[in-house]
């Protein structure tokens, strides 16, 4: 399986994912939607399958006690999330070249959607209070 390269928008951020990435999940929650200004759509990988090749303007913005969110300061791109302690990195699907690879399969924290958007159900969608993805 080959590599696929990610970036943010201006190039001061850029990483390689090695190794099979999962597929995407599409999470609903406040958090994502004024994070990524809608909702989060994320791919995840081992953090030893992460290399960050030019980390210039990464910087690391602590969202809550459990979770730390990476953007690069220069053009505001939102690119990864860290559960603070886990082994795994969610990297944001936009951010990656194309072809990923990769589809959508499930949803989460779809009680929490926004008002102005419906939920596709043609995606699976995670119970509310069920844990993982
Ligand atoms: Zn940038
Ligand atoms: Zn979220």
């Amino acid at each position: 399986m080959s590599d696929v390269m990610g970036q943010c928008l201006c190039g001061a951020v850029r990483f390689r994912l090695s190794g099979e990435l999962r597929n995407v999940v599409i999470c609903h929650c406040g958090q994502c939607r004024k994070w990524h200004g809608h909702v989060g759509a994320y791919t995840r990988v081992p953090i030893s399958a992460l290399r960050i090749e030019d980390e210039r303007s990464l910087s690391w913005f602590r969202s809550s006690e459990k979770a730390r969110r990476g953007f690069c300061r220069d053009c505001g791109s939102s690119l990864f999330w860290e559960r603070i302690g886990s082994d795994q990195m969610s990297v944001a699907a936009g951010t990656l070249d194309e072809p990923t690879g990769l589809s959508t399969r499930l949803q989460i924290f779809a009680e929490d959607a926004g008002d102005y958007y419906e939920i596709d159900d043609r995606i699976p969608v995670r119970a509310p209070g069920a844990t993982g993805t």
